[in-house]
């Protein structure tokens, strides 16, 4: 039984095919630079021994439509995705309407284009996939999978901006979250391998890629995180400013000069580690540090600084905390910032052991623990996909 996971973004579409039998990625690939002269295709499928062997063209490709004819034919080429059971979408927006996986028809495609204005540079992405998977495969069920979906759970208290409730009545200003299918995934490996229900287990996930954001889950459920209205708010991200003073941006407008579409410009794509020291790489980022370079240095300890007061503000959240999962690019692999953020933690029961905190999690999930420490810390792989992809079937099978 095979779904296929599409996740389209402004110039790229990504996609992975699974068996759910046993969650095999069967085949998986990526078009880049959509529209551009020389796009990039990459595609692996299996090769005579059944392993994945990786394709790389460089061509151009008009159009998501295009990019997408090109996926289907190489599953087809490798006699695959011929009998889906279902194509699960990506879609970053689901405001206050989509609130759990759904099946695609023309009513949820205009209420996906509703929620435009929470997203303007995500959700028309996400809808030109929908809309050429659904011309292409009209006869497979489609289903979108809400980032936003997971944080449905939390309390008024935490979703609203202390701001005259009309603008959350009129125009929907209030604090959404994302990344949710990732902090919804790691839960429940995490839950697993406590040997606990997720339902009686209190979390604090913090997914670190490029973008970042920490979740508190109090009995399963999502009661706060740290993204808002959109994927700004927070911790400092790769080029994010993550939480900031909002009087900063009026001063920027009256004193730097700078419109809203530069401010807004500035504190997404050149603000945060980019901003600090000029990398967005946290890789680049730490080398430089351990070099000596004193802008890198501060940039990493304001990045772990931030993670480590929303661990002191969710543990309060939630008062007893079971464990704190570490996820995603940089919490996966980085045991420098693990390490800065969870040994200033002691005095709240956190603690590393510092030799499992060395490991790299590879794809498996390490319990990095220290001994003594009253609460458990772990590193979770992600695997947004594979959820997308469980969301997805269960969604098509519940009709
Ligand atoms: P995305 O949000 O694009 O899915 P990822 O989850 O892949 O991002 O995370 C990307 C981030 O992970 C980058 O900042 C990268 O530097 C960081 N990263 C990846 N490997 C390492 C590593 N070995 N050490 C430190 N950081 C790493």
């Amino acid at each position: 039984m095979e779904v296929l996971v599409l996740n389209s973004g402004s110039s790229s579409l990504k996609h992975q095919l699974f068996d759910m039998t046993d969650g095999r990625v069967l085949a998986s690939g990526l078009v880049e630079r959509i529209g551009e002269a020389e796009s990039r295709v990459v595609s692996r499928t299996p090769g005579a021994d059944g392993a994945l062997v990786e394709h790389t063209e460089t061509v151009a490709v008009a159009d998501h439509g295009a990019a997408l004819e090109r996926i289907v034919a190489a599953l087809a080429d490798a006699g695959l995705g011929r009998d889906l059971a279902g194509i699960g979408h990506r879609v970053v927006h689901g405001g206050e309407r989509f609130v759990a996986p759904t099946l695609i028809d023309a009513d949820v495609i205009a209420g996906i284009r509703d929620q435009v204005p929470l997203a303007p540079l995500h959700n028309p992405a996400n809808l030109a996939g929908i809309e050429d998977a659904l011309a292409l495969r009209p006869d497979v069920p489609q289903v979108a999978v809400f980032d936003t979906a997971f944080h449905r759970t939390l309390p008024e208290h935490a979703y609203r901006y202390a701001i005259p409730t009309t603008y959350y009545e009129e125009h929907g200003v209030r604090r959404y979250g994302f990344h949710g299918t990732s902090h919804a995934f790691v839960a429940k490996r995490a839950a697993d391998h406590l040997g606990r229900d997720l339902d009686t287990t209190n979390l604090i996930t913090a997914h670190l890629g490029n973008g970042a954001s920490i979740t508190a889950i109090e009995a399963g459920r999502s009661v706060d995180t740290s993204m808002g209205l959109t994927p700004l708010e927070g911790l400092v991200m790769g080029t994010r400013s993550g939480d900031l003073d909002p009087a900063v941006i009026f001063h920027l407008e009256r004193v730097a000069g700078l419109d809203s579409d530069a401010v807004d410009t500035v504190l997404n794509k050149q603000s945060g580690l980019k901003g600090l020291c000029g990398d967005n790489d946290l890789r680049t980022v730490e080398e430089r540090a351990a070099a000596g370079d004193a802008e890198a240095t501060l940039a990493l300890e304001l990045y772990a600084y931030r993670i480590r007061k929303y661990v002191g503000a969710y543990t309060a959240v939630l008062g007893r905390v079971d464990a704190l999962v570490f996820t995603a690019g940089v919490g996966e692999n980085s045991p420098v910032v693990r390490g800065m953020v969870v040994d200033g933690l002691t005095g709240l029961g956190y603690g590393l052991d510092a030799t499992v905190n060395d490991q790299r999690a590879e794809g498996r999930l390490l319990d990095v623990t220290g001994a003594g420490a009253a609460v458990r810390t772990l590193v979770v792989p992600t695997d947004e996909e594979l959820e997308i992809a469980e969301q997805t079937l269960a969604c098509v099978q519940q009709g």
